[in-house]
Formats: C-alpha cells, structure tokens, sequence
C-alpha cells in the first residue's frame, strides 16, 4: 500500500470557525457523534495544524479572523484539502457586505471543496468531506510523481541526465 492510500484511510480534520454563528459547527459535531458516526472513514478532529490533512472552515472570513485563518493553513503540512463549510464561508453569506465581514474563505485561502446550505446538514458535511479524500488521494500521489521525479535521472539521449551533470560538477567543486 503506497502513502496515498494510507493517507485516505485515515485523514486527520482540523476545524477552525473564522466567525459564524455556530449553527454549522453543531453540525459538525453531529457528524463526530453516534448517529453520523465521520470516525467510520477513519477521520480524527484533531486540535493541531501540524496534524492535520482536512481543513474544515465554518464562517465567513472576519477582520479578527483573517490572521490566524492564513497562519493556521500555513501550518500545515502539504497535501492538504481545505473544505468550506456554509453558505457563510463560501461566500459570507448572511455576514456579507458587514463592517467586520471579508467574505469567503477563498478570499484568503485556496478552498478545494465547497459545501453549500445555512446550516449545513450532517449528510452534506459528511459528502464534502468524502470529496476531499479524494483530492487529498490526488495530491498525494502528484506529490510522490514529483519527488520521484526530482530524484531519478532522466536517462534518454539529448535530455538532461542530473547525474551526469552531478558527476561533472563534483570533480571541478573539489
Ligand atoms: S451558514 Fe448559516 S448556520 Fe452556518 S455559520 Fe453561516 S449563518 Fe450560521
């Protein structure tokens, strides 16, 4: 089993409120709960960025919130999936247009999966998140073409060989 499966089977979820009115974070903890039971595909909520695969934002993006919102997505490590969850924070819904409201959360960070809906319901919550395993399975593997490919020489005629190029440098460095 190579890394992106294991990735997929078990996902790491940080969610972050960047100014809602909590109506779409009860949801979310419906879905951690018995009866919408998110923990069968493997997913933990975790507190950490620095664990975290999923990143899963409720409301919209405020003056006080921008911040920490890009600071915590900086954290994270790559691949990561960013889910927008709420009418809040795909567009700043309800909150658009407000003194304090900078809309959605794509306005700072890149959001892979938006899920619709004031307030969200659990099944949508839960379908979202199922997208974003598959785009954090896609990220993964891109990840390990492009690291394999930074480390094997390319070998046909007339291409760039880095291993010879490497042999070269070397005697001139020394
Ligand atoms: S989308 Fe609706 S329920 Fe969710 S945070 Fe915004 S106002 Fe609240």
């Amino acid at each position: 089993m190579n890394l992106a499966s294991y990735r997929k089977k078990s996902p790491w979820i940080l969610h972050y409120n960047a100014g809602g009115c909590n109506g779409c974070d009860i949801e979310i903890l419906a879905c951690l709960g018995p009866k919408y039971d998110i923990e069968r595909f493997g997913m933990i909520n975790t507190g950490n960025p620095k664990q975290s695969d999923i990143l899963l934002v409720t409301g919209p993006v405020t003056k006080r919130s921008r911040e920490r919102l890009v600071e915590i997505y900086a954290q994270m490590p790559e691949p990561k999936v960013v889910v927008s969850c709420g009418a809040c924070a795909c567009t700043g819904g309800v909150f658009r247009g407000m003194y304090n409201c900078e809309g959605g959360v794509d306005q700072y960070i890149p959001v892979d999966v938006y899920v619709c809906g004031c307030g969200t319901r659990p099944e949508q919550i839960i379908d979202g998140v199922v997208q974003a395993l598959g785009i954090l399975e896609q990220k993964t593997k891109a990840m390990e073409v492009s690291v394999r490919l930074q480390k094997e020489p390319l070998k046909e005629e007339g291409q760039i060989n880095r291993r010879n190029i490497a042999d070269q440098i070397k005697p001139a460095l020394s």
